[in-house]
C-alpha cells in the first residue's frame, strides 16, 4: 500500500530536529552496549491497514532488552490465562527502577512484569520442557510479532551472561521466596537471550502495531495472540511500561509504551498504529532521551492520548475515477490522525492512474470535524499534489480548511467535478461507463 507522504515527511521532520538532541548516557553496565553509537536515532510507524513509515536509522538492528517484556507476558497470558500468570506476577506499577528488587512482602512475587524481577517470573513461565524449547518458543513468537525471523545477537547476549549477577541474584532471592520455581541459572539464561534478540526500529514498530491492532499482525496477517491478550498487554504497559516514569508518561503522553536500556521504545496506540523510536542515550530514569521526546511530541501534535475524545463516528472513505482523467474521493466522519493518513492514502491509490495533468476532487462535505494536525497534513499532501501538476478541488467547509487556494473550493460535488474537469479538459467517459456525483459507486457507505 503507498505510504503517505505526509507521515513520512512528519517523521523525517521530527527526526531531524531530535537528532541534534545531545542528552542522556548510553548504558554501559552490559559492557556490549556501550559500544552503541550514541548518533543513531530511527523512527517508524506502522499503521492497522500495515502501511509502514519511517525515518533515519530505522533499519539498523540493535538488541531489543526490555522491549521484549510485553510480548513475552503476552505469550504467557496467551498460553496460561490472566488468574494463572498473575497468581505469580501482578500488575501494579513498582514506581522503581528497572532492576529493583520489587517483591511483594510475604509472597515474593514481583510487582509487574515490566521490571526485570517480573519479566524473570514471565520468562519461565512459558510452557516448555526444558530451556532450549522456552527460548525457541520465545523467539517464534517475538519473529511472529515482528513478521520475520530475528536472531539473537550473541555478543550482547555473552556480555550480559558474563556481568549480569544482578539478575541472577534478583532470580535467586525470587527462588528463595518461592515466587520462582524453575532453576534460576537456566531461567535466567533464557532471559539474557529473550533481551538479546536483535530487531530494527521498523521490526518494534510492526510488533507495537500487532498489540494495537488486537493481536493481529496487521502486515502478514497473522493472529499472534488473541485479542484479549494484546489489551491486557497495553493495560500493563500503560501502568508500568516507563519504569518509574510510568505516571509522568500518562500523564504527557498517554500510550502504552515500553523502554529499554539498548535505548529501543515502543508505543501503541490502539486501534492506529504502532510507533518505535531507537537511540541509545537513556534519560536517568532507563529511558531513551530522543524516543521519548518524539512520543511527547507526536503525542500532542495528533491528539493521540488514550484519554482524549475521540469524536463522534470513525471517518469512511471510498474513491472513484469519474471519466478518465478525473478521480473522486470522498470521505465523511471526523478526520483526525488515524482517519487523516488512511484518507491520504487512499487519495495516493486515488491518483495514481491519474494522467499527467489530470485532477482530482476531494469532497469533504460530510467531514464532521477537522483537528489542525490532521488539516495540516491534509494540505501538505494537496499542495504537493498540485506541484506535480495536477488539479485539485475540495468541497465542504472541511475542504476549505485543507485546501489553500478557496478558488478550488466548492459547495457541492457536482460544481467542483465540473470544474476540473473543465480545467483538465478530460473528455467524457463511454456511455455506461460515467460514476455521477449523484449516484455513488456500491462500495461506498453512504
Ligand atoms: N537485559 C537488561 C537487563 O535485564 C534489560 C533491561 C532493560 O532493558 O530495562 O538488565
Amino acid at each position: 500500500m503507498a505510504a503517505v507522504g505526509a507521515v513520512s515527511r512528519a517523521l523525517a521532520e521530527l527526526h531531524a530536529r531530535l537528532a541534534t538532541v545531545d542528552e542522556g548516557a548510553v548504558a554501559d553496565y552490559i559492557p556490549q552496549l556501550a559500544l552503541a553509537d550514541p548518533a543513531t536515532f530511527g523512527l517508524a510507524l506502522a499503521s492497522m491497514d500495515g502501511h509502514r513509515y519511517a525515518a533515519g536509522d530505522a533499519l539498523v538492528p540493535f538488541t531489543i532488552q526490555s522491549v521484549s517484556k510485553p510480548f513475552v507476558y503476552a505469550l504467557a497470558l496467551a498460553g496460561l490465562g490472566l488468574d494463572a500468570v498473575t497468581a505469580r506476577v501482578g500488575a501494579e506499577p513498582s514506581g522503581e527502577g528497572f532492576n529493583a528488587i520489587s517483591l511483594e512482602p510475604g509472597t515474593g512475587r514481583p510487582a509487574n512484569p515490566m521490571i526485570n524481577a517480573g519479566a524473570i517470573v514471565t520468562t519461565s513461565l512459558i510452557p516448555a520442557s526444558g530451556p532450549a524449547e522456552r527460548f525457541d518458543r520465545i523467539l517464534t513468537c517475538l519473529s511472529a510479532f515482528a513478521g520475520r525471523p530475528l536472531d539473537v545477537d550473541e555478543a550482547v547476549y555473552a556480555s550480559e551472561s558474563r556481568t549480569g549477577d544482578r539478575n541472577r541474584a534478583l532470580a535467586y532471592l525470587m527462588r528463595g521466596a518461592g515466587s520462582l520455581t524453575e532453576d534460576v541459572e537456566e531461567v535466567v539464561d533464557v532471559y539474557f537471550r529473550q533481551c538479546a534478540v536483535r530487531v530494527t526500529t521498523a521490526d518494534l514498530a510492526v510488533m507495537a502495531a500487532t498489540l494495537a491492532n488486537g493481536g493481529v499482525n496487521p502486515v502478514t496477517g497473522e493472529p499472534v495472540v488473541p485479542e484479549l491478550t494484546a489489551e491486557r498487554v497495553l493495560a500493563v504497559m500503560a501502568t508500568s511500561g516507563m519504569y518509574d516514569a510510568a505516571g509522568d508518561w500518562l500523564l504527557r503522553v498517554g500510550l502504552p509504551a515500553k523502554g529499554g536500556v539498548s535505548g529501543a521504545l515502543i508505543a501503541c496506540s490502539p486501534a492506529r498504529f504502532g510507533i518505535a523510536a531507537y537511540s541509545p542515550p537513556l534519560d536517568a530514569v532507563g529511558n531513551p532521551v530522543r524516543g521519548v521526546l518524539a512520543l511527547r511530541e507526536l503525542s500532542e501534535r495528533y491528539a493521540l492520548h488514550l484519554m482524549h475524545h475521540p469524536g463522534t463516528a470513525p471517518v469512511t472513505a471510498a474513491w472513484d475515477m469519474h471519466g478518465e482523467a478525473v478521480a473522486l474521493v470522498i470521505a465523511q466522519g471526523p478526520l483526525e490522525f488515524t482517519a487523516t493518513e488512511r484518507l491520504l492514502s487512499m487519495l495516493a491509490e486515488a491518483v495514481a492512474p491519474l494522467p499527467a495533468a489530470g485532477g482530482v476532487v476531494l469532497d469533504l462535505d460530510r467531514v464532521s470535524r477537522v483537528d489542525r494536525a490532521s488539516a495540516a497534513m491534509a494540505r501538505e499532501e494537496l499542495t504537493a499534489l498540485r506541484r506535480r501538476g495536477l488539479t485539485v478541488a475540495a468541497v465542504g467547509e472541511a475542504g476549505a480548511a485543507v485546501l489553500d487556494d478557496p478558488d478550488h473550493v466548492f459547495a457541492t460535488r457536482e460544481r467542483a467535478l465540473a470544474w476540473c474537469e473543465q480545467q483538465v479538459g478530460a473528455s467524457e467517459p463511454p456511455d455506461g461507463q460515467q460514476q455521477t456525483g449523484a449516484s455513488p459507486p456500491d462500495n461506498r457507505h453512504w
